[in-house]
């Protein structure tokens, strides 16, 4: 408990989360507030990040970004979701867009008529009722203003931090350049006072946020807060990161190419292409596994191939004492559906809902952390079952995979799937039900029956109501120009 109001923000890192939070809170509730940004030059950021989901849109509009701009700035592309390539088996794919499939009922999701319709021999691909999914498939794209797409963005990951520190620093962020090598608590109730820097230089504070990556070291190196393992579920724990040139028009969408032991990750941006392996040291060694990266990427090498070893999990508490960490000091559950900038901004959300402005109080505290860990554990699940539903038997990674135990919320959320078709989302889990049911038939779950709802409809209905579905996504993307020709334009629209 802190009897205290809170003014001075101390931020520690400058990375994608310590300006995500000093951009927000600066323009949000800075009035009110001292920020200060302590990061050092001397400590990379980890460079990798970028690709979102959609959630991205609405902290730009609270920010009030103009789109154009911002693209044009991270020399963005629009996301409209992920191909999967090789999970379910080798050779096959699929595509996680972020649209709505088709139309639904009050008490049946649409994949219920579909699967009636496949009964009967009249249903399309479940995708071919989706305009995201089949605009992504021909690389289109438009901001419309009617029948607006749901997309997010890929993003160069050092010029969006670049970006949010234009706008914290416009809204009186101060930035203080600096090693931090030490955390002084307050010996009487173990909250922490100070930063202090290799300088000498010493940053007070009443609310410190931790941002300084994997090392936490404000919530782990000083507080010792813990750390909740899940390894077992997500055993992937390195990755490499290659940056190349572009050879060809950028496509809409992530590719996720499960490899061996791990994924590989293809992200077009304006002006190259993000590449990286995620696998498993236990099955692959980095030699090796620099080597499969090498060997499956197009265009001139920008880089040198990285390595990053993480460890998946979440820390015992995201907010302890008078510390919050966000980004990969708070835990890091896995890249595969590009959920962690999200979550960073889940955080910063949170904090301004919760603003503890006359004091940190237990409740507030144990109210941000059980959200915060519901929200982790469902993003947790849904990475979870890419991984588990396969039918790979063709490595030990995947069998492995395939017969680990997993979570009893995943199992039941499968279970109920398999026996009826039925999804019920929680409302803090980020992903939609239209995200379960693509993934979960994706990866091979055919439901064993669908809701009875679907059989009130007369001879015939289902069928035109399918066409009808089908006629609108063909429609609408037609009308739809190339994507990289649309980014080109739109970007012109940016000012300054
Ligand atoms: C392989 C991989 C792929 C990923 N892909 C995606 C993706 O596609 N989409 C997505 O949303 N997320 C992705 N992520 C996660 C994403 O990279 C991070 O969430 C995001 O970049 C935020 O990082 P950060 O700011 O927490 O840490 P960092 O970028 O590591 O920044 C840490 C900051 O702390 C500072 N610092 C550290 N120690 C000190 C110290 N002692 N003194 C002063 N300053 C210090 C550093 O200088 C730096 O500024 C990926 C992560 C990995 C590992």
């Amino acid at each position: 408990m802190l009897n205290q109001d809170i003014n001075r923000i101390v931020i520690a890192g400058g990375g994608t989360a310590g300006w995500m939070a000093a951009a927000a809170l600066s323009k949000l509730i800075g009035r009110k507030l001292d920020i200060s940004l302590v990061e050092s030059d001397q400590i990379p950021t980890i460079g990798v990040g970028e690709a979102t989901i959609p959630t991205i849109l609405t902290i730009n509009r609270l920010l009030q970004i103009p789109e154009p701009d911002f693209l044009k700035a991270v020399q963005g592309t629009f996301k409209l979701g992920i191909e999967f390539e090789n999970w379910k088996h080798l050779g096959h794919r699929y595509i996680h867009s972020f649209g709505d499939t088709g139309r639904g009922s009050w008490a049946a999701g649409f994949h219920h008529f579909w699967l009636k319709g496949m009964q009967d021999g009249i249903s399309k691909p479940y995708g071919d009722y989706c305009a995201e999914l089949k605009a992504a498939e021909q690389s289109k794209f438009a901001v419309l203003s009617k029948h607006k797409l749901n997309y997010a963005y890929h993003l160069d990951a050092g010029l969006y931090a670049g970006y949010l520190r234009g706008i914290a620093e416009q809204h009186g962020v101060r930035r203080v350049e600096g090693k931090i090598t030490d955390v002084r608590c307050n010996p009487s109730n173990g909250y922490i006072d100070s930063l202090l820097l290799e300088s000498g230089q010493i940053i007070e504070g009443d609310l410190f946020i931790d941002c300084t990556g994997f090392r936490g070291f404000l919530i782990e190196g000083a507080l010792k807060t813990g750390f909740e393992d899940w390894t077992h579920w997500l055993p992937c724990d390195s990755a490499q990161a290659v940056q190349t040139e572009s050879v060809s028009e950028p496509i809409p969408y992530t590719r996720s190419i499960a490899r061996d032991s791990g994924w590989q990750w293809r992200i077009p941006l304006q002006h190259r292409v993000g590449n990286g392996l995620v696998y498993c040291s236990k099955y692959l060694s980095d030699d090796e596994a620099a080597d499969t990266l090498l060997n499956n990427i197009e265009g001139e090498r920008l880089t040198e191939p990285r390595v990053i070893k993480y460890r998946t999990g979440q820390r015992n508490q995201y907010w302890n004492k008078n510390c919050i960490a966000l980004g990969l000091a708070s835990g890091f559950i896995e890249p595969l559906e590009s959920t962690s900038i999200h979550f960073i901004q889940n955080g910063i959300m949170w904090l301004l809902l919760m603003f503890p402005h006359q004091g940190i109080t237990p409740s507030l505290v144990n109210q941000y952390n059980a959200t915060l860990r519901r929200e982790a554990e469902h993003i947790r699940d849904f990475i979870i079952m890419h991984y588990h539903v396969t039918e790979r038997d063709d490595t030990e990674f995947w069998n492995y995979c395939r017969t680990m135990s997993i979570p009893d919320s995943l199992r039941h959320r499968l279970d109920l799937f398999r026996e009826s078709g039925r999804v019920f989302k929680p409302q803090d889990d980020v992903f939609a039900e239209n995200s379960w049911v693509q993934v979960m038939m994706g990866q091979g779950i055919t439901p064993e029956q669908y809701h009875p709802i679907v059989d009130t409809m007369a001879d015939g209905e289902l069928q035109s109501f399918l066409q009808g579905l089908e006629g609108n996504v063909k429609q609408l993307v037609g009308q739809l120009p190339a994507h990289g020709e649309f980014v080109k334009r739109y970007c012109e629209r940016a000012g300054g």
